[in-house]
């Protein structure tokens, strides 16, 4: 699991970021509101624990504003104060949950499993479109421009979850946990191949390219052209 955490107060950020870890998430920690959007907008996060008082940007504006950019990312509360309005609040702007500090760290593992079960269905519906490309997960088929594309199921896999997370990049950490299920070294060079693979199959005989690579931080799955490159 992909965790951001935005939390301002360095020890509590730390025991987070250190807990997350040990229980196998792999986790970006930020200290002010202005970051934590800059960098949700950006990457694929399966959560985000947010922290309402934050530097910069408190944490309702910046869930206010993932929310009006279309980023659905579950977004766990985190609030001092253990306040009915603050909670309603937090909830009416679209988090999916909320911890009322100080909490045991067992509470915050088992809110974030109970997320991840319940937004993981709602990600199943429905054929993708992003430009000429139609993937239909429930027929398990990707056409692109008219022509029927035979991927490998590790293939299907990447591009699935590339086009899930569409405009956004995703890092060879995420993609090699989300395709292997497993934490590879960072050195493994095993998700640049399969990425080789699937652009020959995906983008080379079409033209224009839908699958970005973005210098030093990943890939992204998009019909406009690179902003990043
Ligand atoms: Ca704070």
């Amino acid at each position: 699991m992909r965790i951001l955490i935005a939390e301002d107060e360095a020890k509590a950020q730390r025991y987070l970021a250190q807990g997350l870890r040990e229980n196998g998430c792999s986790v970006e920690a930020v200290g002010d509101g202005r970051e934590a959007l800059a960098l949700a907008r950006m990457h694929a996060f399966d959560v985000i624990v947010l922290d309402v008082m934050l530097p910069v940007l408190d944490g309702w504006s910046v869930l206010r504003a993932l929310r009006d950019a279309g980023v659905r990312t579950p977004v766990i509360f985190l609030t001092a104060r253990d306040h009915v309005e603050d909670r309603v609040r937090g909830l009416d702007l679209g988090a999916d949950d909320y911890l009322v500090k100080p909490f045991a760290f067992a509470e915050l593992l088992a809110r974030l499993r109970n997320l991840a079960r319940r937004t993981a269905p709602a990600q199943d519906f429905g054929p993708i479109e992003i430009g000429d490309l139609v993937l239909d997960p429930l027929r398990h088929s990707v056409v692109r421009a008219g022509t029927p594309l035979k991927l490998t199921a590790k293939e299907y896999t990447l591009l699935l979850l590339l086009a899930r997370h569409r405009g956004q990049v995703l890092s060879r950490t995420l993609i090699a946990e989300a395709v292997w299920g497993i934490c590879f070294e960072t050195q493994t060079n095993v998700v640049d191949v399969l990425l080789r693979r699937l652009r020959a199959k995906l983008d080379a005989p079409f033209g224009a390219p839908l699958l970005h690579t973005v210098r030093g931080v990943g890939y992204r799955l998009d019909s406009t052209p690179d902003e990043h490159a």
